[in-house]
């Protein structure tokens, strides 16, 4: 089958033929039917080095996955071939108590996991491929009536990551609320439609690229601006002075943390999501009293399936572009130039082949 691996740190992926799996014991193989483009993979080709995580190249890229079961291992039961499916991404070892609660980003044994903090993808061969060999039908999330792979697979990661994220800052984000997404590519646009999905707040999205702007004015916000000098000072004269309630950083560069904090307001939610290595000093009078910072990895099964539920029922509307399996690498050149609006998502296959 075709692949599109990571074979070593600092490097391009190659699309190359690998043998097909054959699912084992508990195993799923999906046919895959979307994997969508993710920042996280250029992290991966461009800046992490040996030792930066417990696990390593070779391997496919793609831990945004969707498409339909097409055989199962031994053991598996309830799981029918040509079943649409979602995949969830984070392979934790299963057994420990937070696994049982579906948050495998965090599971307590990684030693038992097939790979220690990763998934398919991530460590393991992903979705930009032919098939997918998923470790348990647990991680397989069955889609609703009529919803494709291709709306699925970027709600896997692109929605999740911001679904849990809003999640937790829930309680601040009231009416009266503002909340400020910095970064409106492919979790941030995402980010604003779940804001305005779930909460009343006031949005406002930051990012320098007029189309990225553009795209969260469709989804929802009520102001857009773009970083620089005058971002502190804008957000400010659009909270009368305030703050924003919460922030959700997709970025994390040294200049967008310190724009985060300078805009969160007393009591706030600063989290962290992006991560392109920048640093963010923290001390007494450095934050807005009381102000929360957080990272957020990922996100549950069970918030996967809620989402999900609010995509079918038309409350979500991912802005996707498809690809064929050939121009993976020149989706990831795109997506590295700056010339992708919402989520890039590569097509192995448009439909089930039994
Ligand atoms: P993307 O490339 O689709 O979008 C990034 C957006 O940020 C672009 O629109 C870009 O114009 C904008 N931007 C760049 N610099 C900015 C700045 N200084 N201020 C405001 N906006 C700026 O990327 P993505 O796939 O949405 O991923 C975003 C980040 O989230 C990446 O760092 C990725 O690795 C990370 N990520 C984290 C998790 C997690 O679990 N924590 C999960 C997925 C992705
Ligand atoms: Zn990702």
């Amino acid at each position: 089958m075709r692949a599109l691996r990571l074979e070593s740190w600092k490097s391009e992926p190659v699309l190359t033929e690998v043998p097909t799996p054959v699912p084992g014991p508990g195993e799923v193989l999906v046919q895959v039917g979307a994997a969508g483009a993710c920042h996280s993979d250029l992290h991966l080709m461009h800046d992490f080095e040996p030792g930066t995580l417990p696990w390593g190249p070779p391997f496919t890229l793609g831990h945004e996955n969707a498409g339909w079961v097409h055989a199962v291992g031994p053991g598996v039961a309830g799981l029918e071939p040509g079943q649409p499916v979602a995949v969830v991404g984070a392979w934790g070892c299963g057994r420990c108590a937070r696994c049982l609660a579906g948050l495998e980003t965090y599971c307590e044994d990684p030693a038992a996991a097939p790979a220690p903090g990763g998934g398919g993808g991530l460590g393991l061969d992903g979705g930009m491929a032919d098939f997918l060999l998923v470790p348990a039908a647990r991680q397989l999330v069955p889609l609703p009536d009529g919803f494709s792979p291709v709306l699925a697979a970027p709600l896997t990661d692109a929605g999740l990551t911001p679904y849990h994220a809003v999640r937790r800052s829930l309680g601040k984000l009231t009416p009266t609320s503002t909340a400020v997404v910095v970064g409106a590519g492919g979790l941030g646009h995402l980010a604003v439609q779940i804001l305005r999905a779930l909460t009343a707040a006031h949005i406002i999205a930051v990012d320098p690229k007029e189309t990225a702007r553009q795209l969260a004015k469709t989804s929802g916000a009520d102001l857009l601006l773009a970083p620089g000098p005058d971002l502190v000072d804008e957000v400010r004269a659009a909270t009368r002075g305030h703050g924003a309630d919460v922030v959700l950083d997709f970025v994390g560069s040294d200049s967008s943390l310190a724009a985060a904090a300078a805009v969160t307001r007393p009591l706030g939610d600063l989290t962290i999501v992006g991560i392109a290595g920048g640093s963010l000093p923290v001390s007494f009078f450095g934050l807005a009293y009381e102000a929360s910072v957080q990272t957020t990895y990922w996100g549950n099964r069970s918030e996967l399936v809620e989402l999900l539920d609010l995509a079918a029922r038309g409350l979500l509307t991912p802005e996707i572009s498809t690809f064929p399996l050939e121009k993976g690498p020149q989706v990831y050149a795109g997506l590295a130039a700056g010339d992708i609006t919402g989520r890039a998502v590569v097509v192995p296959s448009a439909e089930y082949t039994p």
